[in-house]
């Protein structure tokens, strides 16, 4: 594997692949875990190169505690990339992707109506404003996404047809610990009691399957969040039920054949997001 931390080595590592028709494309933050590396596994399947980028984008950020304290660990993840067989690594500098400042406003369908986008304004633009430039330098064939971030998982499918972008985006499953909780990068952040805490957010939104027979989706987000926010150490910010398509609020259950939970919780200052198809 060839670690590149300029967009000068990129070219140059990116000359040197032999099948430039077949690249696939895993962006990170880095930090990287099994979830990441499901990734890189998918990508692997299907492409003949494999490149990952471990890039914390600061405009996709509106809480600057976040970014400050955003886990780095640059030398592990090209140790585990390594391993997994990636071809190239692309960990740029801030100047390499934004050499000006980024002032583009992306349509994003209204994808970010709920969910994510009201609690982090300008959080899913500046997605768009990355993954559009690296899709732009590293000129992928196939680009992999997880269902963690279910919400920008639709929205990079939604920007990458509307822009005209050929790039085939696939999604692959949340990958958790053994104790249910979703595998995250800002899991290290957490207190050891946050951590044994935390899978108490899983274990509690699971419980929507059986009451969606009984309940209405709003008596159901009611009751589950009542039980997260029982826990002393959690703190519900929201808790949605929304169609898997296209992501407008489920207010009875006729209204979607995929409905889907999705949430955000505070570990104090942590914020962890998950969600599951009810
Ligand atoms: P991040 O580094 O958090 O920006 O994540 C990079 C990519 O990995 C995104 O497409 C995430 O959805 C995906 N990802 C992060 N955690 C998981 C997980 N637990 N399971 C599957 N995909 C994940």
């Amino acid at each position: 594997m060839i670690l590149t931390k300029s967009l000068g080595e990129f070219k140059k590592a990116f000359e040197s692949l032999p099948d430039k028709e077949s690249i696939g494309f895993v962006p990170t933050m880095g930090a990287l875990h099994e979830g990441h590396l499901s990734l890189v596994q998918s990508a692997r399947k299907k492409c003949r190169h494999v490149i990952v980028s471990v890039f914390v984008n600061p405009t996709q950020f509106n809480n600057k505690q976040d970014l400050a304290t955003y886990p780095r660990t640059l030398d592990a993840d090209a140790a585990l990339l390594e391993k997994e067989g990636a071809d190239i690594l692309f960990a740029p500098q801030v100047e390499d992707i934004y050499p000006e400042e980024d002032t583009r406003i992306f349509d994003l369908g209204g994808l970010d109506k709920y969910g994510e986008g009201p609690r982090r304004p300008g959080h899913f633009n500046g997605v768009a404003q990355v993954v559009t430039r690296l899709f732009d330098i590293v000129r992928p064939k196939y680009a992999f996404f997880g269902e963690k971030d279910y919400q920008q998982l639709a929205i990079v499918k939604y920007f990458t047809k509307a822009l005209g972008y050929d790039i085939e985006i696939t999604g692959c499953p949340i990958v958790r610990e053994s104790d249910g909780l979703a595998k995250s990068s800002r899991n290290t952040l957490l207190t050891p009691e946050q951590r044994l805490a935390a899978p108490h957010i899983y274990k509690t939104i699971c419980k929507a399957r059986e009451l969606k027979h009984t309940l209405s989706p709003q008596q159901v987000i009611e009751k589950i969040k009542e039980e997260i926010d029982s826990n002393g150490l959690l703190e519900t910010e929201y808790i949605e039920i929304v169609d898997g398509t296209d992501l407008k609020p489920v207010t009875k259950w006729s209204d979607s054949d995929n409905p889907r939970l999705w949430c955000a919780v505070y570990a104090r200052p942590v914020r962890l997001i998950d969600n599951i198809a009810l």
